[in-house]
């Protein structure tokens, strides 16, 4: 996925792969899709006219370079020589004279042009067809587009089959499943579609807005996503209901491909209600959770290797090495331990916490290892508690906050129980996804080296210290976080777990 692998080239080590820029909901974005990289831009006001920087919206399309001077903005663009002047309407790119209605704006060394003025300057500069979906402010360069087929299979759910990879955020409120591609080119020539008589799915609807496309799925029951042939594949199914025990992940196919939520129970008739959707089931802080699921979340993994720790050492490695020893010494707490990934597979953040929120999980904790700096660092979300009772729609960038005080309240035992072992521990507060994401007590916990050498970040002795650490912290924070729950158990077999 071009996204990902965009991030993955350009930021390195430590926990920067999971620091992703945060989308501001009513910031106004103008989508670009080329053949040779997708992105969105902010749109600026001025006056009542919208803008956007020239140089941003070409320069990872090609070779561009500016020089500004007194009077004019020079752009060089895969050697073609553009100009234009502040305040004037009338610009130049390469032989041809455009008109741009609006004066051009130049703002330091910044020059701006009329958003709709830059689908012609990129079909001038890139000599190509572009498409303005106007309304959305989505630009299309040349046949980028990404189309899907839906197809409902009774009873079973909907699969969507895209043209090319996708991995849009996933947001849910009861009867509804949103999902949103902020950086695929998805078009489609059906805006409704109508189900009579499914008993899980009512419609579906597809729209454009904001420099983004959308796909909301309507539902009779809770229902949630998963992922399959290398992100081609969406299957909307049933939710699991909150009776069910905590479920165990289903083995990553082959192909890498990622499923990381269980597979849908049967309706269970009689029994317990299932539990809204995904993320809008945001349960309020202190909600019981009748099993204290802990969903541990092994960092990067399959094509994202994460922080090269050494000529040999993969932080996937180490995240996954240490995951599995946490879950041995949560269950030997009495607490139930879900792995998001129990193998070298390949998970999106948007996958990971959409799987997290399906889970009903109590804590969620992603782990991660680093080669700078020594000790434990514990990060929960860089968000102001805004908890303001039941919501019905939770905004996936922000779902974390009603459940920071119990973020924090987690990531203070922790720490306190890696102090207990002389082990040096912060508690960070850093805008870390995808714990933004997730509607339940989320952390994560970066490892770095207890000495001099990588080779001891590996050592099986300091890795079961830490998970005994972060487990010992998860169970003394249950007591704070449901009132009601048994009194810890002591480990039944400490240290032994494997
Ligand atoms: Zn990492």
């Amino acid at each position: 996925m071009r996204w990902n692998k965009r991030i993955s080239a350009t930021i390195a080590g430590m926990l920067l792969l999971a620091l992703l820029p945060l989308r501001s909901a009513e910031e106004k974005r103008v989508a670009v899709y080329a053949p040779r990289a997708s992105f969105s831009l902010p749109v600026q006001e001025r006056g009542n006219a919208e803008y956007v920087g020239l140089f941003e919206a070409v320069e990872p399309l090609g070779q561009a370079s500016i020089r500004v001077d007194a009077k004019s903005w020079k752009l060089r663009f895969n050697g073609v020589n553009c100009e234009f002047k502040a305040g004037q309407t009338r610009g130049r790119v390469g032989k041809h004279t455009i008109e741009l209605a609006q004066p051009f704006l130049l703002e330091g060394e910044h020059g701006y042009i009329p958003l709709h003025a830059l689908p012609l300057v990129l079909s001038r500069l890139l000599d190509s067809r572009v498409d303005f979906h106007t309304a959305s402010r989505r630009i299309f360069v040349g046949d980028v587009a990404t189309r899907f087929s839906l197809e409902l299979k009774k009873g079973e759910g909907l699969v969507l089959n895209f043209s090319d990879p996708v991995n849009p955020m996933i947001s849910t409120e009861p009867g509804k499943l949103r999902m949103t591609f902020t950086h695929e080119p998805i078009v489609s020539a059906v805006g409704t579609y109508e189900f009579q008589e499914d008993k899980l799915i009512a419609g579906a609807r597809f729209n454009e807005v904001n420099g983004a496309a959308e796909l909301t799925v309507q539902s009779n029951v809770p229902v949630m996503a998963t992922f399959a042939d290398g992100g081609k594949t969406i299957r909307i199914v049933a939710a699991p209901s909150r009776a069910a025990p905590a479920p165990a992940p289903a083995p990553p196919a082959a192909s890498g491909a990622a499923t990381p939520a269980a597979p849908p129970p049967e309706a269970s008739p009689g029994g317990t209600p299932p539990a809204p959707a995904g993320a809008a089931a945001g349960a309020p802080s202190g909600t019981v959770h009748p099993a204290y699921l802990i969903v541990v979340d092994a960092g990067h993994g399959g094509e994202e290797r994460g922080a090269a720790l050494s000529d040999k050492l993969a932080e996937k490695d180490v995240t996954l090495a240490l995951a599995r020893k946490l879950r041995g010494e949560l269950q030997a707490r009495g607490i139930n331990a879900l792995l998001l990934r129990d193998s070298d597979a390949t998970l999106s953040l948007e996958q990971r916490a959409e799987a997290v929120n399906a889970s009903r999980a109590a804590v969620y904790v992603a782990l991660h290892a680093a080669n700078l700096g020594t000790g434990v660092r514990v990060y929960t979300a860089m968000l102001p508690a805004s908890y303001t009772g039941p919501q019905l729609f939770i905004p996936w960038e922000t779902a974390q906050a009603g459940h920071i005080e119990a973020s924090r309240l987690v990531a203070n035992a922790v720490a306190d129980e890696i102090g207990k072992r002389e082990m040096p521990g912060w508690v960070v507060a850093a805008p870390v996804r995808p714990l933004n994401n997730v509607v339940t007590a989320a952390i994560a916990v970066e490892v770095s080296l207890p000495g001099p050498q990588v080779d001891t970040l590996v050592s099986a002795n300091y890795q079961q210290q830490v998970a005994a650490a972060i487990a010992s912290g998860i169970a003394d924070a249950r007591a704070k976080l449901d009132p009601n729950a048994p009194k810890a158990a002591a480990p039944a077999n400490p240290g032994g777990a494997r």
